[in-house]
Parts: C-alpha cells; structure tokens; sequence
C-alpha cells in the first residue's frame, strides 16, 4: 500500500546521539535545552521575529487566538476549506466562525469577498495558506488594517514557504505552523506560533503552560501545551535535512507535473509569482464534465490498485456534523464545488519517479 504521506525521519543514530545528552540532564519537558535549540533554529529557518513551540499546530492556533484577546462571541472570517482544526480553533474559543468563499485557482481565502462580510461584531481575520499557497497577504492586511481587524493565519500546510523573499510566518499578527508527523517538517507532533511582539508572545508563553505568570502566580486560563524534549530532538534531526527534503518534493511534484499538466479537465496546484514553494501537496481538481470520471472515480481506481489518494479537504468544515443546522455551505459555492472534485495524490520525499508514472498511469487511463 502507497499511503498519500510518509513521515520523515533521520537515520536513527542521528536521533539517538541528539535525544543521548537527556539521560544526563533528566530534563525532558518544560523548555529545557532542546526546545530552546530548536526555537533559535526556526527563528533562523523561517526569518521570523519571534517564534514558540507547541505540543501540535492546533494549539498553537487556539492559544494564539485567545492570547490575541478578542471579544467574547465576536466574528472571526475564514474559510471552511481547511482542516478541522482551524475552525475548532474558533469554535473553543467562544468565537463565532464566519466562512468566506475561496479563490477557485489558489484555492485560499478569496480577499475580495471579504470586506462583505465584516459586520460590526467581527474582530479578525483567519486565512489559511492552503497546500502552501500563499494567501493574498497584502489585500488582507490593508482590509484589517482599515477596520482594525486582527490576522492569524493557518500556516499549517506553509512550511519553508516565503513569498517576496519574505518568511511566510511574517505575516499578519501571528501565523501558526503545524509540525504533525504528516507536514513537510516534523518534530512526530508539533508546532509553533511566529509573531513580532514580546507582549503578545509573553501572554502567549503563559497560556502554553496553564496560565502561570510566575512561581506564585496563575493569572490567566491557559491550557497545557509544552513541546517536549523528544520532539524537540526530532525537530533538529529533521530540520538538518529539511534543504535535501525539500528538493527531492520538488522533483517528484515535477514528475507528476509531465504527467497531468496539461491534460483537459485536471486542474493543478498554481505556480505562483513571487512564491518559493515547498511541494507539501499535490492537489488535483477533477472536473468530470471535461475529464470524463469523477473525483470519486479516480480515488476508487487509485484505492484498486492500493494507492492512497485523499479527498483532502472534503467536507468542509461548515459541513461537519457537529455544526449541522448552524451553516450553509452554498453560502461558498466554489469551497463546495472544490471540495467535490478535490484529490491529493502520494507525494513525499522518498516517493520513486516509478510509483508516481503508476499512479499516473491510472489516472490518464481515466481520462476520456
Ligand atoms: C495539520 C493542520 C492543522 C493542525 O495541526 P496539528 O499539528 O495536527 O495539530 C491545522 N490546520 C491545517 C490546515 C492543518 O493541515
């Protein structure tokens, strides 16, 4: 079986010298010196300002969200087209969701359609930069700025993405990265919160570790959210071979590329301008009335042959059951109709050119 994703991991020698020095030291959580490296290094990495570290993205989105101390039930506007996690986010923390429709080529936030939206209830903004395509940054930080709206981004999918030059956790007020064992860096579960001021990653550093300000005092409901050493030493393991990583991605989303590109009814993931990728996805959109077999159909002859495609993000998130009755997904036609068509296909770094020409093969067989 061909599984969509294969966890990265560095020879085990590698990982056994990294995690030896905690049998001296018997610090295995609470910011001890692991954590601390990996936090140097991916402030270095990403070219953020200030960046701290979490038990998995989730939390780092969810305590962001609280840490930036918005009203209580006001409207945060997002897509629907994410994981579950973004919208939980909002969800737990007492905020109302509002879903925007997505931009039908980068398949992220469609700016345009946000200011639409903005009601006097509404206090921020959370784009997500999907399969690592970059959000239109500059429109939404010009559309907060001028109704005074904070910005998270969803950077989950976004590792070692820069746009301009520029890290992608540059951006908005805080911008959140998921380190989970299927992402493009892992440190097994992980993730990490980037941002400019020291007054909100302080409040941000309390909440990761329940609240506590100092020996004697508790002054904030903060959950438990500490990345622990083991992970930490994982994420330096990893981060040494992210370059070659990276590279070996690249290749084997431009061997699909030769194969699918170009062929009537497959739309692709966009090459941006002004964007280095970083190859975490590959995406393909099936428009059955062109192609000639549906999204389902292709998953289903993939799944025959014991490749593992995933509809990926199907459903939406307004269409969970646990919100039934609270949204309208045709409110986001075009989230819906992606979300229909979506597959993500096999792509990790060690994935062979001859696994990729297979499920290739199958795919085209398809095609009418
Ligand atoms: C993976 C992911 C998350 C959550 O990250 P975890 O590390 O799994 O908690 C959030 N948002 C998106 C878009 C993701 O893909």
């Amino acid at each position: 079986m061909i599984n969509v994703t294969r966890s990265s991991m560095p020879e085990l020698e590698e990982y056994i010298k990294e995690i030896a020095p905690i049998w001296n030291t018997h610090w295995l959580t609470n910011m001890g010196p692991k954590h601390q490296e990996l936090q140097a290094e991916l402030i270095k990495y990403l070219g953020v300002q200030q960046l701290d570290l979490f038990t998995n993205g989730h939390m780092a989105i969810e305590l962001s969200l609280q840490a930036l101390n918005l009203p209580k039930g006001s409207e945060v506007i997002t897509t629907p087209f994410t994981f579950a996690s973004t919208t939980h986010a909002i969800v737990r923390n007492g905020l109302e969701p509002v879903f925007c429709d997505i931009d039908p080529v980068t398949f992220t936030i469609d700016a345009s359609k946000i200011e639409s939206l903005i009601t006097e209830k509404t206090s921020a903004i959370l784009p997500v930069h999907v399969y690592g395509n970059v959000c239109d940054v500059e429109t939404i930080e010009a559309i907060a700025k001028k109704h005074r709206l904070k910005v998270l981004y969803d950077a989950a999918h976004a590792f070692g993405v820069r746009y301009k030059g520029k890290g992608i956790g540059c951006f908005g007020d805080v911008s959140c990265f998921s380190f989970h064992a299927t992402k493009v860096f892992n440190t097994i579960e992980g993730g990490a919160a980037c941002f400019d001021s020291e007054d909100f990653g302080l409040d941000l550093y309390r909440l990761k570790n329940f609240g506590i300000r100092g020996p004697e005092t508790v002054d904030a409901v903060g959950a438990n959210a500490k990345m622990n050493e083991f992970c930490a030493a994982m994420g330096l393991c990893n981060l040494r071979h992210i370059d070659e990583e990276l590279a070996k991605r690249k290749a084997v989303a431009e061997r699909y590329r030769q194969h699918l590109g170009g062929i009537p009814g497959l739309q692709l993931n966009p090459i941006q301008p002004d964007v280095q990728q970083n190859y975490a996805y590959f995406p393909i959109v099936v428009h059955e009335d062109i192609f000639g077999a549906t999204r389902d159909e292709v998953f289903e002859a993939l799944a025959q042959q014991n490749f593992g495609a995933r509809k990926y993000f199907y459903p939406l998130t307004s269409s969970f059951d646990c919100f039934k009755g609270h949204f309208d997904s045709n409110g986001t036609p075009i989230a819906l109709c992606v979300s229909k068509k979506v597959l993500t296909l096999p792509l990790y770094a060690e994935l062979t050119f001859e696994i990729v020409d297979s499920v290739c093969r199958i795919i085209l067989q398809l095609c009418r």
